[in-house]
């Protein structure tokens, strides 16, 4: 199997391609079966095929496809309406991505300001190792370098702090700023949770100096941390909030939610989409919810979760020479390597376990809510065989 030279060359992609899916598992077009801890990059909430997804897109499928925002959408309503009784928000507009779900709430908080009588203030404070997504103004929120340069000059209004350097964030504060930004669990950084305490600092920051505060849970969204968000383990409540990846368990569902307040200045004609909440879209969103709001899934996903990670804390302890430590939340979780990360996935991949690199040298692992104690047993075992074949080649150095 090759891949395409009629593809952009922006992927280095792993010579594999995959003809189906089942739960947890992938299997690829020469019949092999690979656990799927990469999810899609945290996308595939409930597994592949999951009965309930299936449905839902098939049925909805039958009847109607597209209409776009020129008419009203019933799963739009339901969705936007459930999303706001779980959160913080009153408002959602729909995307069909996160970088999409930023943009509109970058859009948000400029735009509250701007009808709040301060044009002035557009700036945006966020931090280092930051991933907000490849639009323009998203890689400028990012701040990271390798996916700037080359794309002209950066969008003005992003001022970039140290992690978890409440202190520069103050500092950064002019007479220009709207809002911070931040993923409560930063995905792509390599999982750096943010400490609760942290989050309610934010708050404060942002209450005493006018700002709104924008949370990024694209990644760490949708129950992925345990609670349906990340925020929600500690007390604080956002103004704005950014969502994808897990809404729509691999349909491309984005949403931007917030309050009445924040989303003042969001009047008719200011934002628009085409694709963003069409029917087929809804239909998978709200099926996703459907079982993710289930009388005790939640509770299930911490369980599961705290069990891998002891598992794999013992794998850690077991490869002093391959891994330093093992990270996150529920089944959002890092395992910080202490040779190449690239290397490390690949060596899981090997023992036909699938894994995302991140920054910081981690290896993240992000299956299914919906993993079986069974398939996160294979998993470690399958991490051990790897770290074990790395740590005797890295010995025999
Ligand atoms: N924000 C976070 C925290 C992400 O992890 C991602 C994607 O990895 C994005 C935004 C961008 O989402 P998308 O790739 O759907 O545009």
């Amino acid at each position: 199997m090759s891949g395409s030279a009629a593809l952009f060359e922006t992927f280095a992609r792993a010579p594999l391609a995959f003809e189906r899916g089942e739960g947890s598992w992938l299997i690829a077009e020469s019949g092999e079966r690979y656990l799927d801890f990469a999810g899609g990059i945290a996308v595939n909430s409930l597994g592949h095929s999951h009965p309930h997804l299936v449905k839902a897109l098939t049925e909805q499928a039958s009847k109607v496809w597209h209409v776009s925002n020129l008419y009203e959408i019933p799963g739009q309503a339901r969705l936007g309406e459930r999303l706001a009784a779980a959160t913080f928000a009153d408002k959602v507009f729909f995307t069909n991505s996160g970088a999409e779900a930023l943009e509109c709430a970058i859009k948000t908080a400029r735009r509250y300001q701007y009808v709040n009588g301060a044009p002035e203030r557009f700036r945006i404070i966020t931090f280092e190792g930051a991933f907000h997504g490849r639009t323009l103004a998203t890689i400028a929120a990012g701040g990271q370098k390798k996916y700037l340069e080359g794309f002209g000059p950066k969008v003005e209004g992003f001022d970039q702090v140290p992690f978890g350097d409440l202190e520069a964030a103050e500092k950064a504060i002019t007479d220009e700023t709207a809002a911070i930004l931040i993923e409560p669990v930063q995905g792509e950084g390599g999982i750096r949770p943010m400490p609760p305490q942290f989050l309610e600092k934010l708050r404060a920051l942002c209450d005493k100096h006018g700002l709104l505060l924008i949370l990024d849970e694209v990644q760490s969204g949708v129950g992925r941390t345990g609670k349906l968000f990340a925020y929600q383990w500690s007390s604080i409540e956002p103004d704005i909030m950014a969502i994808a990846k897990g809404i729509g368990g691999g349909f491309p569902v984005g949403a931007c939610l917030a309050t009445n307040k924040a989303a003042m200045g969001m009047t008719a004609g200011v934002h628009g989409t085409t694709f963003g909440g069409n029917p087929l879209a809804m239909a998978v969103g709200n099926a996703v919810l459907d079982v993710v709001l289930e009388d005790g899934f939640l509770d299930a996903v911490q369980q599961k979760g705290n069990a891998a990670r002891q598992a794999l804390a013992s794998v850690v302890d077991e490869f002093p020479t391959v891994f330093e430590e093992v990270r996150g939340t529920g089944l959002m979780l890092g395992l910080k390597c202490k040779m190449n990360n690239g290397a490390v996935a690949g060596a899981m991949r090997d023992e036909h376990l699938l894994s995302v690199p991140a920054g910081d040298d981690v290896v993240r692992l992000l299956p299914p809510l919906t993993v079986t104690e069974d398939d996160i047993r294979q998993a470690v075992e399958r991490i051990r065989k790897a770290a074990a074949k790395l740590a005797a080649s890295e010995g025999a150095k």
